[in-house]
């Protein structure tokens, strides 16, 4: 939902060289919290090749492609060029499946998909000094709220080593301050289809538990159906309003939260709203939202022109907002639990003020 970037916005191509290299390096074992490393997905994927035969070989040289040019787009290639590799996959070959899911809505990887997943060994990844070192470059700090949702919020910490009981064979590699990810990485295509996109930079979402697992679980996922947190802000393509605005000892429960799509978007589907429970689990803060406005309509701003400066109104009402955990700002959004949805209420309410004026 919100956009994920960096700063400077440069830092991307710093960052994919980075991933690039990172996977492909091989280094020594016995490194607990070290680089990904020791299977390299290049090394794996030519042996891969080697140990088969037929369809599955003619798939693991597609991976490859020509000069390991397609390993590089797989692993770095922006989301437009993730989605064509998604496409000629499922045409050149449907009849290959990785996973089956049971009744309880486990997936179970077969006998090719773990192949796959040697290759593109997420799990080694997520536990990697990279993810962390990736994470951090996205602005990811304690209590930021979840890409997707803007509700709940995703966590890097800081671990005090001495704080955690070790068993001791664990306690020499570990007692050591470190850094851990309290999130989620969810994969916009999913990894029970497509595990080849397991460890793919622009594949790889930071988002919150009930996002990735109770609301999108394998759920297909397509650019032109939801907003890719890399591709599209959401900003740019919804807005959240009250149904009616609101009146004097209105009551929670009253407030009805309606969205529409802007002018630029004006086709775009709400299958991310949607999807993710956005409305339902935005009702839930309903009491807030009443409290920001009672304090918008008791004119906390009413009489800010007969005693301050233009530049002084600006600097408190910037305060005042950030106080009542508003954003001011556009790119404050993602600041704030339910940024977006204060942002758009309060700009509504000031809107619908000024026109009454
Ligand atoms: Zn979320």
């Amino acid at each position: 939902m919100l956009k994920l970037s960096c700063n400077p916005p440069e830092t991307f191509e710093l960052l994919e060289h980075k991933h690039f290299e990172g996977l492909n390096k091989i280094i020594g074992t016995g490194q607990r919290r070290g680089l990904y490393a020791v299977a390299a997905p290049i090394t794996k994927l030519h042996s891969a090749i080697r140990n088969h035969s037929g369809r599955k070989r003619a798939f693991f040289e597609w991976l490859w492609g020509i000069n390991g040019g397609r390993l590089r787009a797989i692993l770095i290639g922006k989301p437009p060029l993730l989605k064509m590799i998604v496409d000629s996959f499922n045409q050149k070959f449907p009849e290959l499946v990785f996973s089956e899911q049971d009744a309880d809505g486990n997936v179970n990887f077969n006998a090719l998909g773990n192949t796959v997943l040697d290759i593109f060994n997420y799990k080694r990844y997520r536990q990697s000094d990279m993810c962390l070192n990736y994470l951090s470059a996205l602005g990811i700090r304690q209590a930021t709220p979840c890409p997707y949702c803007n509700f709940d919020e995703i966590y890097l910490t800081e671990v005090n080593g001495d704080d955690y009981h070790y068993d001791e064979d664990e306690r020499e590699a570990e007692a050591n301050n470190y850094q851990q990810a309290l999130l989620d990485l969810d994969h916009f295509f999913p990894k029970s289809r497509y595990p080849f996109l397991a460890i793919s930079l622009y594949n790889l979402v930071p988002s919150c538990h009930n996002c990735n697992s109770n609301f999108k679980h394998t759920k297909e996922f397509a650019l032109e159906t939801h907003v890719h947190p890399y591709m599209t802000d959401f900003e740019d393509i919804f807005t959240f309003s009250l149904k009616t605005p609101y009146v004097d000892g209105q009551t929670y429960d009253t407030l009805e939260i309606l969205y529409s799509n802007k002018a630029a978007y004006p086709d775009f589907p709400d299958n991310s709203i949607k999807d993710f429970r956005l409305i339902s689990r935005y009702n839930t803060k309903r009491e807030t939202l009443l409290d920001m406005l009672k304090a918008l309509h008791m004119g906390i701003f009413e009489n800010f022109d007969q005693i301050f400066t233009d530049q002084q109104q600006g600097d408190i009402k910037k305060l005042i907002l950030r106080n009542a955990k508003i954003p001011f700002e556009h790119q404050e959004i993602t600041k704030f639990q339910i940024g977006k949805l204060k942002r758009d209420i309060y700009l509504e309410f000031f809107q619908r003020k000024s026109n009454l004026a």
